[in-house]
């Protein structure tokens, strides 16, 4: 027995259902589901065919969280969703997969048939998907209990594996044999450690065996997807536990990490190995997956630059050159794309720069506002993660931005097109092709490292004198090529 109420907050229709929790009490839970997904629902279930929300959106209603899409389950087939929905806006991209997007009122809802999906012969894509009339089989594929839950309005919670004791549990575990639902489909192991570090939950011991037996079967898995899983994970607000008890797995994900593990960093300065530090200043970045994926990788040069002087102190010079050749094969082994491989190369060679405020201005220059602050924002990170005594250090970064946040409202010039005199004005000069673009970089220098005013007569004269330096540097260079050609006549 479900009971339905409605709430009514701030003039929005909120939908509550009291569900049993035991044979004796009762338990409610906010399921306000939009009304395209009402709709779908509804159109479903009058055409004779069962359909409920599945997966994600159940469990974040379970656990009080506003979904962020619907997933919508049925017993229809894609021919016959096709026919049901034949007055509406339809996607059929993933037909083959049965799902056919309904566009509602702007909003796409994913509608897959119940399936049960074949053997699984290469740990990555099943043989064959298989329709089936029974839900039972569509829950029993999922990868979770906490995903393998299905919601109706009328019908109320299907929870055939527990997920709703393991959410409360705060529990992660595979439906089924974790063994064999890992060698069906080896991103599941990412999947789990995702969803553990998202939602702080720990890992079932079955299936915390099984993700350290079956890690190496994440060779199988295409690169990209693992870039994908390995982005929610580093993003998660619990990725410290999972990284630190899940190394291995991860190692096996992206095998260059695993030199950091294990390697020391004995000095005042550090209280943990390379992995914990690298770990831990992950953890300290804001959430942005650039910049916390440099952070992953920002000290990846350290194990093989590693240096034990006799007082027992271990250095490691060059270790952000040296990151730089391993963290580019990483990014690049990953598909990053060229914008995150550029920039992620960037971060890593200077994560270990000593900036000032003044160092600003010129930094903008170089790199731009927003490549600066996420530097900065990495070398916060990087000194909140060494120890303590070190970690007080990580004021400074705030320094840093707010000098970039004057220079940005100041107006003060550290790009070209801020320079008081344009291409134009140095083609008057007389100079032409590249050499207008060398004169501009010259006085933006000028300008940016020097501090000379940004006037526009001073610039010009400036622009004057550089001109005739580069021509008489022309002459100069065709004359002694032309005495050398005599000469050897
Ligand atoms: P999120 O909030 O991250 O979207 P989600 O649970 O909706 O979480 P999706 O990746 O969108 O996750 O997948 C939707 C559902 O499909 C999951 O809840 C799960 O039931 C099922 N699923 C997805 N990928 C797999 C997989 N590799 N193996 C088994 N089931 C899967
Ligand atoms: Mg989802």
């Amino acid at each position: 027995m479900i009971l339905e109420t409605f709430l009514f907050l701030n003039g929005n229709k909120k939908r509550l259902y009291t569900i049993p929790k035991t044979e004796e009490t009762f338990v409610t839970f906010d399921f306000t589901l939009p009304k395209q997904v009402l709709y779908a629902l509804d159109t479903l279930s009058q055409a004779g065919y069962e359909a409920y929300v599945v997966g994600g959106c159940v469990r974040d209603f379970l656990m009080g969280i506003k979904p962020h899409d619907y997933d919508i389950t049925c017993s229809a087939s894609p021919e016959e969703m096709k026919k049901v929905f034949q007055n509406d806006k339809l996607l059929l991209t993933g037909e083959k997969h049965g799902t056919v997007t309904v566009l509602k009122d702007g909003m796409p809802l994913e509608i897959t048939s119940f399936r049960c999906d074949g053997k699984y012969l290469d740990g990555r894509h099943p043989e064959s998907v298989t329709f089936t009339r029974s839900l039972e089989e569509d829950l029993k594929r999922r990868d979770l209990t906490i995903n393998a839950m299905a919601f109706h309005p009328q019908k109320g919670l299907v929870d055939l594996f527990d997920g709703r004791g393991d959410i409360e549990r705060k529990i992660v575990r595979c439906v089924g044999d974790p063994l064999e639902r890992y060698d069906e489909d080896a991103l599941r192991l990412l999947r789990t450690l995702r969803f553990a570090a998202r939602l702080g939950f720990s890992i079932d011991p079955a299936t915390s065996d099984a993700l350290h037996e079956k890690r190496f079967d994440l060779e199988k898995i295409s690169r990209e997807r693992i870039r994908e899983e390995m982005t929610g994970i580093l993003i998660a607000d619990h990725f410290v536990s999972i990284a630190l008890d899940y190394a291995d797995v991860v190692f096996a994900a992206i095998p260059e990490l695993s030199p950091m593990q294990g390697c020391p960093q004995q000095c005042i300065f550090h209280s943990y190995d390379v992995w914990e530090h690298t770990v831990r200043a992950v953890a300290a970045c804001p959430k942005d997956p650039l910049v916390r994926w440099a952070a992953l990788l920002h000290d990846i040069g350290k194990p093989s630059t590693r240096r034990r002087d006799e007082n027992g102190a271990d250095h490691f010079y060059g270790h952000a050159e040296a990151g730089v050749a391993i963290a580019d094969r990483v990014t690049e082994s990953l598909r990053m794309s060229n914008a995150w491989q550029d920039e992620i190369h960037m971060l890593v060679r200077r994560h270990d720069e000593v900036l000032t405020p003044d160092d600003m201005l010129e930094l903008l220059s170089q790199i731009g506002p927003e490549r600066a602050r996420h530097l900065i924002l990495l070398h916060m990170a990087d000194q909140a993660a060494h120890s303590p005594l070190f970690a007080r250090k990580a004021d400074r970064g705030n320094q840093l931005l707010e000098a970039i946040d004057r220079i940005e409202k100041s107006g003060a010039c550290w790009k070209l097109s801020q320079l008081a005199i344009t291409g134009d004005d140095v083609r008057a000069l007389g100079l032409t092709g590249p050499a207008i673009g060398d004169t501009l970089s010259y006085l933006l220098q000028a300008v940016v490292r020097y501090h000379v005013p940004n006037d526009r007569d001073l610039l010009l004269q400036a622009a004057a004198a550089h001109a005739e330096s580069l021509v008489s540097a022309f002459q100069n260079k065709a004359e002694t090529q032309k005495t050398n050609t005599g000469n050897a006549t």
